[in-house]
């Protein structure tokens, strides 16, 4: 992400607050340098509404409307941590824009982003905000992103910001040979964070932690 002046422009206290949440987040166990600096380099207080701005920095989900949540610092580290694990990635699918931090977040670390969302006032506003942070290497699609972006594959990897009983098959489908894909599946409660990697002749599976995400649901708003 390019450092403009709206990217700067935050003043001091935001600053420090963040540089305290990154060495949190290294404490939890974060270890990726590139991931750190880009939740360093996101002003997340943006991707909120103003009223709940003052705790951008704490490391919890909070409301975004709609019955959605901006992801937990927390998560949205590990989650992009697990997806750049193995080389660096050109191309890569979220489903879930929501408000658009891990969009940002993502933006600075991969070549392209081709994010999902089927709630088309959270899509506006994220567009606005990423716009005004002057990222350009993401594209935008109004649409359940549970059949994933099928013009666009194959990913290098992809990336679920909320929750399906089960991994859709679409999605391992569009995934590139040595492609990973990262989605927490499983019930409204709580659900387990997996890593899919995609082999000359199948894919591998692995058991990351327990999340609690929102329900990834079918159709448009
Ligand atoms: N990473 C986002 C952030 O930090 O703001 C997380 C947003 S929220 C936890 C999950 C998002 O997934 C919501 O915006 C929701 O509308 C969206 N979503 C749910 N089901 C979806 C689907 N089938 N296709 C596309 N987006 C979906």
């Amino acid at each position: 992400m390019n450092s403009t002046p709206d990217m700067r422009g935050i003043g001091m206290t935001s600053q420090r607050t963040r540089e305290r949440l990154v060495q949190r987040l290294a404490q939890e166990g974060i270890a990726s340098g590139d991931v750190l600096q880009a939740i360093r380099n996101t002003p997340r207080h943006i991707f909120m509404d103003e009223a709940l701005a003052s705790r951008a920095y704490e490391d919890v989900s909070l409301p975004i409307g709609h019955g959605q949540t901006i992801s937990q610092p927390y998560t949205v580290a590990r989650m992009t941590e697990a997806l750049l694990a193995a080389r660096p990635l050109r191309k890569v699918l979220e489903v879930g824009t929501g408000s658009g931090y891990q969009t940002a977040v993502l933006a600075q670390l991969v070549g392209e982003v081709y994010s999902v969302e089927r709630i088309r006032a959270l899509q506006a506003q994220a567009r606005t905000r990423l716009a005004s942070l002057r990222v350009s290497n993401v594209h935008y699609k109004y649409s359940d992103g549970s059949w994933g972006w099928p013009e666009e594959a194959p990913y290098d990897g992809i990336i679920v910001t909320a929750a399906p009983m089960e991994t859709p098959q679409s999605l391992l489908e569009q995934l590139a040979v040595g492609g990973r894909l990262v989605i927490p599946t499983g019930g409204s409660r709580e659900q387990q964070l997996l890593l899919y990697v995609r082999t000359s002749d199948g894919f591998e599976r692995e058991e990351l932690h327990k999340v609690r995400f929102v329900a990834l649901r079918g159709g448009r708003e």
